[in-house]
C-alpha cells in the first residue's frame, strides 16, 4: 500500500536514518547481542547526525521540529533494521518528553542538550517487583527532608539500566496517597545509586535490561519534574504518543519479519515448488499483508491526529494493542513459513519472534490496553 502522510524532508530523514543504522547498526547486531548491550559509541553518532529527540528546541540542542512523523520513522526504522538494544525510540519518546514537557528551564538546560547529543542516555524507572501494571503499588519514596528529597526503593526490568545515565525516576511523596507519585530526574553515578545485574531475557539479547536500587540518594530539590504529586498526571498525559510509538515500532518490525518472511518463502523448494507457489504460504502472506496495511493506516491517521493535537491515547491503546497482536503473528507465521531454519538463531526471524513477543507486555499489557478500550466503550 503506498503511504502518502510523508512529505519530502520525512523521506529524507528516514533515508538517512536508514543508512545511518545499515552502517552503524546492522553490521554490529550480533557483537552486541552477544555483550548483551550496544556501546554508548552508537548514540553519540545518532545525536551527531541529529536522530535523537529533534523535537526539542533549538535552544536545546535540537532541531525543533515538532512534527510526530520524524519519532515515528524514527520508531519503524528501528523496528525494520532488527536490532532491539538501541532504543533511540525509548530516548525520544518515552524519557526526555517528561522533562522537555513538565521539566523546568533549569532542568531543561541541564539534561536535554547533552541527551540530544548522546552524550546522556536516558531510561525511565516506573515498573517496581510489586508494581507494574498497577502502579498504585508503588513502594519507593522520596520523602522531603527541606533541601532536597530523600529516595529509597528498587525497580525493576529497566530498559538502559546498565548503560543509562539519566533516569526519569516515579516514586510516592505522600505515603497517605497511592495516587500521588513524583516524578524525579535522577543521576546514574549519585551516590546510593546501585544497578543490579544485566537480566537474562528470552529476546532483545542486546538490551541492558535491570534492576536497579536506591539507597538514601539526595535528589537536589530542583530535580523534581513538575509538581509534587503530579507525577501520575504526566504519565498519563504522555500515554497516547508512547502506545502509538510502540504501534510504529511493532509495525516497522512486522514489515521486517514479513519481508524476512518472503524472501525465504521465494527461495525455498519443497517437493518440487518454490514455498511461495504454495496456497497456503500465499493465503498466509495475503492475510498478513491485509491485516499489516489496515493496521499501518490506521497508525498514520493517528499519527497525523497528533500533530493536529488530537491525543487520544484510547486510540493509541487500540493502536498497541493490535499492532502488538500483528507483529507476534507475523513473527509466528514466519518461523513456521521457515520450517526447522526459523527456529535456528542464525536466521534472524528467529529472534524477531522472541524480540516482539515483549510488544504484548511492556509499556502496557494487551489486558491493560482491552481494560481501557473497554472503560471507553462502558463509562
Ligand atoms: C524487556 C522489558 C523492558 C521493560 N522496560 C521498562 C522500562 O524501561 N521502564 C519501566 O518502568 N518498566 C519497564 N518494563 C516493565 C513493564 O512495563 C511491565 O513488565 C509491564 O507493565 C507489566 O507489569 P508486570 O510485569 O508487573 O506484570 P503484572 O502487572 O503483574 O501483570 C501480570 C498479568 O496480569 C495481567 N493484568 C494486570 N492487571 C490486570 C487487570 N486489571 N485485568 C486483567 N489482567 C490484568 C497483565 O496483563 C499480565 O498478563 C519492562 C519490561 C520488560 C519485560
Amino acid at each position: 500500500m503506498k503511504r502518502y502522510c510523508y512529505e519530502h524532508e520525512h523521506l529524507m530523514f528516514q533515508e538517512a536514518f536508514r543508512a545511518f543504522l545499515q552502517q552503524e547498526v546492522v553490521p554490529f547486531r550480533d557483537e552486541w547481542r552477544e555483550a548483551g548491550i550496544v556501546p554508548r559509541e552508537v548514540y553519540l553518532k545518532a545525536g551527531e547526525h541529529g536522530f535523537l529527540i529533534p523535537q526539542a528546541p533549538e535552544s536545546l540542542g535540537g532541531i525543533g521540529i515538532d512534527d510526530f512523523r520524524f519519532q515515528q520513522i524514527v520508531a519503524e526504522e528501528i523496528g525494520f533494521c532488527g536490532e532491539t538494544g538501541f532504543m533511540p525510540q525509548l530516548h525520544t519518546t518515552m524519557v526526555a518528553p517528561y522533562i522537555l514537557n513538565h521539566g523546568s528551564n533549569e532542568l531543561k538546560q541541564k539534561y536535554i542538550p547533552k541527551a540530544v547529543s548522546g552524550e546522556y542516555i536516558l531510561a525511565v524507572a516506573m515498573t517496581e517487583p510489586d508494581a507494574g501494571s498497577d502502579l498504585s503499588g508503588m513502594r519507593s519514596s522520596a520523602v522531603d527532608m527541606g533541601d532536597y528529597y530523600l529516595l529509597n526503593g528498587t525497580k525493576t526490568y529497566i530498559s538502559n539500566g546498565i548503560c543509562g545515565d539519566i533516569f526519569v525516576v516515579a516514586a510516592r511523596t505522600n505515603p497517605e496517597k497511592p495516587h500521588a507519585i513524583s516524578l524525579f530526574v535522577v543521576e546514574g553515578d549519585w551516590q546510593g545509586f546501585r544497578r543490579g545485574v544485566k537480566l537474562n531475557k528470552m529476546g532483545m539479547k542486546s538490551q541492558d535490561t535491570a534492576e536497579l536500587f536506591f539507597d538514601n540518594i539526595k535528589v537536589p530539590k530542583e530535580n523534581l519534574i513538575g509538581e509534587e504529586g503530579q507525577g501520575f498526571k504526566y504519565l498519563m498525559g504522555g500515554l497516547a504518543k508512547e502506545r502509538l510509538i510502540c504501534a510504529a515500532w511493532n509495525t516497522g518490525t512486522a514489515e521486517y519479519a514479513f519481508e524476512l518472511t518472503k524472501e525465504f518463502v521465494c527461495e525455498r523448494k519443497v517437493f518440487g515448488k518454490y514455498l511461495s507457489e504454495m496456497q497456503n504460504t500465499q493465503f498466509k502472506m495475503a492475510e498478513l499483508r491485509a491485516r499489516f496495511d489496515m493496521a499501518q493506516a490506521f497508525v498514520d491517521t493517528l499519527v497525523a491526529n497528533i500533530n493536529r493535537g488530537d491525543y487520544d491515547s484510547v486510540a493509541a491503546s487500540k493502536a498497541k494493542l493490535l499492532s502488538s497482536e500483528l507483529l507476534c503473528d507475523t513473527a509466528d507465521e514466519g518461523v513456521q513459513l521457515h520450517g526447522g531454519a526459523g527456529y535456528m538463531d542464525e536466521y534472524p526471524i528467529s529472534r524477531v519472534y522472541t524480540d516482539s513477543r515483549i510488544t504484548r507486555i511492556f509499556a502496557g499489557t494487551s489486558e491493560i490496553m482491552k481494560l481501557i478500550i473497554a472503560r471507553s466503550i462502558f463509562e
